[in-house]
């Protein structure tokens, strides 16, 4: 007996639907690239559940005409070729007609339309691909799209829909990259009833990163830039500095001849730019664009086009990662010229040496570190590890630019403590120039420290009156599963009733920290992450949480020491890893060599 049936065409179309629409972002990229392809210049997009219930789509693109509009659900329906042979050279997003059919197969269509010249407009109701309802309506020129009620006719594939959350990260990271990518269309974003983002068109990349990007982000961003002129290939974008990191690539966007595309060999030639900046297990931020020969990518080896295919990946990556490593370069080189700064003397800031990896202070050897490799970010160690191996790849034509600083050798000398100066710096003259210590961030990487490796010996008091902490009730869900890692830093914490949390003990060095300002910011970090494994999360948390308690009980600039304070402060980092940053990877000490000081009173030439 015959098994093989040919599957009616409207059961075909709801798989072949799955293709193009297998998520709302994907649905989203498709009404997106259509308003772009219509020469919008102005989208609007209105997402309601993450897109499940809602996603509309508003331009001020040509519209369509009734008659299109009545046709443009039908397979292969598109505009935009008319025969096989103009695929090549097609330069519009679609032309194989597939995506509003492919929709208006799994959900409900509502589609108002109008071109220039017509009185007025078309509504249209399509529900299963066929028109239910048409009226003419006055609209604006353009096209008004709403697809609501994703996969209704497709139970199935509505169980696969990710939680709104996740939906949701997809939308929005997929927004940011349009945005990027048309940087002279006004796009605006808005998520149940409220406008998330407003981007009215800028000329620079770094300004569209300001309209999306928070300032915390922002404030950490560079500008790069590269080419291998040869080879015809061109780099140019922002990326965060070396004092960002965050827990997973999701905000490295990479484009290929202005396509938004997902490369893993791309983004870890851009990661790989940061060399041993970065600590272990965290990834910066980036826009970055690549203009290469055409005929040197594919780009039809995915459905939607989300992936590339080059001919010479290597030259690519080496530029990539090159520019990033000049940039960081130039940035740290800046850094430090506008950091150290004495007095009222701004010549002075030019030849400061930030301190060593073997000083400053040399009487005692550093003890082993438990950990596989100390994170260094000390910044002289990051210039040095810039400019060695991608520079010396002669294809590369990028501006060098010099860096400022000299490596120097110390001897072993006792320092001399000379005092506090502004309340906040040591000042320790030693043999070979003189040092000046950050006590803060000094005694932050010390707990630091101490926190990561002595987490069982932390000392508690018992709270005379336990302290009751109010949040959300969906906050407190989200921050139940990572209630451990509070307990295990000697934080006696219970969830009290649906909405309140319950302290009872907390550690000694906790006196300063605000409690409920730290689960508020705990929480915020667990929905940044939310997307990560559970164990990705925990570390990252754990990370996190140590260099708060560290900020915050650690003495601050502006508290006054006195000499046996400043000896125990310096003995200790000295016996600490990782010394020369704070956690934060600001340097904890500097040094002004005397060669530089008597050069600057004409003592040397
Ligand atoms: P494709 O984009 O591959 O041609 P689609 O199914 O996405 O296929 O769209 C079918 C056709 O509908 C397009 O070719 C275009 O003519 C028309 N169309 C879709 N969206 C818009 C829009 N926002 N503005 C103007 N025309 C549109
Ligand atoms: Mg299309």
């Amino acid at each position: 007996m015959a098994q093989i049936k040919q599957l009616p065409p409207h059961e075909a179309q709801k798989i072949a639907a799955g293709e193009v629409v297998e998520r709302p972002a994907n649905l989203l990229k498709e009404l997106v690239e259509n308003s772009l392809d219509a020469d919008a210049t102005s989208v609007s997009i209105f997402i309601e559940q993450a897109g499940k219930q809602l996603i509309r789509v508003v331009d001020n693109g040509t519209g369509m005409s009734p008659e299109d509009a009545r046709i443009c659900f039908y397979q292969h329906a598109t505009s935009k070729i008319s025969t096989v042979d103009e695929l090549t050279s097609i330069t519009s997003f679609g032309f194989r007609g597939e995506a509003l059919a492919s929709i208006s197969a799994v959900a409900k269509v509502t589609l108002i339309t109008k071109q220039t010249d017509a009185k007025e407009g078309i509504k249209l109701l399509i529900d299963k691909n066929k028109i239910e309802s048409e009226e003419p309506i006055g609209c604006n020129t353009g096209t008004d799209i709403s697809v609501a009620d994703l996969f209704y006719t497709v139970p199935a594939r509505k169980k696969f829909l990710k939680k709104d959350e996740t939906e949701w990260r997809q939308i929005n990271q997929l927004f940011q990259a349009i945005c990027f990518a048309h940087k002279n269309v006004h796009f605006k974003l808005h998520r149940d009833r409220r406008l998330v983002y407003n981007c009215p068109p800028t000329p620079t990349t770094k300004q569209r990163v300001a309209q999306l990007w928070d300032k915390t982000i922002f404030d950490h961003t560079i500008e790069i830039m590269g080419s291998n002129e040869a080879a015809h290939i061109q780099v140019d974008g922002i990326v965060t500095n070396h004092h960002y990191g965050r827990y997973d690539r999701n905000s490295i966007f990479l484009f290929v001849n202005n396509r938004w595309v997902k490369n893993y060999e791309l983004s870890r030639s851009l990661i790989k730019g940061y060399m041993n900046v970065l600590q272990a297990g965290k990834f910066p931020a980036g826009v970055v664009f690549v203009t290469i020969d055409p005929q040197e990518v594919d780009i039809n080896i995915h459905p939607r086009k989300e992936e590339v295919r080059l001919a010479h990946p290597m030259r690519v990556n080496k530029v990539i990662s090159h520019a990033v490593k000049l940039g960081l370069e130039n940035h740290l080189s800046s850094q430090i010229k506008k950091t150290v700064t004495i007095s009222n003397q701004p010549e002075f800031d030019e030849r400061i040496t930030p301190l060593p990896s073997h000083a400053p202070f040399q009487s005692a050897p550093p003890l082993p570190s438990p950990y596989a490799k100390p994170i260094n970010l000390n910044e002289q160690a990051i210039l040095a590890s810039l400019p060695s191996k991608i520079s010396s790849e002669p294809a590369i034509q990028t501006e060098q630019k010099s860096v400022i600083l000299e490596t120097i050798t110390t001897k072993q000398f006792p320092g001399t403590i000379i005092g506090q100066v502004h309340t906040t710096y040591i000042l320790i003259d030693k043999q070979e120039g003189l040092y000046l210590v950050d006590q803060h961030a000094a005694h932050e990487r010390i707990l630091y420290e101490q926190f990561t490796q002595k987490l069982s010996e932390v000392a508690t008091i018992t709270l005379a009156f336990p302290q009751i902490i109010q949040k959300a009730e969906l906050e407190l869900d989200l921050l139940m599963p990572y209630l451990d890692i509070l307990q295990s830093h000697g934080i006696a914490i219970e969830r009290f009733g649906t909405d309140q949390l319950i302290i009872k003990a907390t550690p000694v060095h906790c006196k300063r920290v605000n409690l409920s300002e730290l689960i508020s910011k705990m929480i915020g970090w667990i929905t940044t992450d939310s997307h990560a494994d559970q164990e990705a999360v925990k570390k990252g948390l754990n990370e996190h949480f140590h260099a708060q308690m560290a900020c915050k009980a650690a003495i601050k600039a502006g508290d006054v020491l006195n000499h046996e304070q400043m000896k125990n402060l310096l003995d200790t980092l000295q016996k600490t890893d990782n010394r020369f940053t704070c956690p934060h990877g600001r340097p904890t000490g500097w040094m002004l060599s005397w060669y530089d000081i008597e050069k600057k009173f004409k003592r040397k030439q």
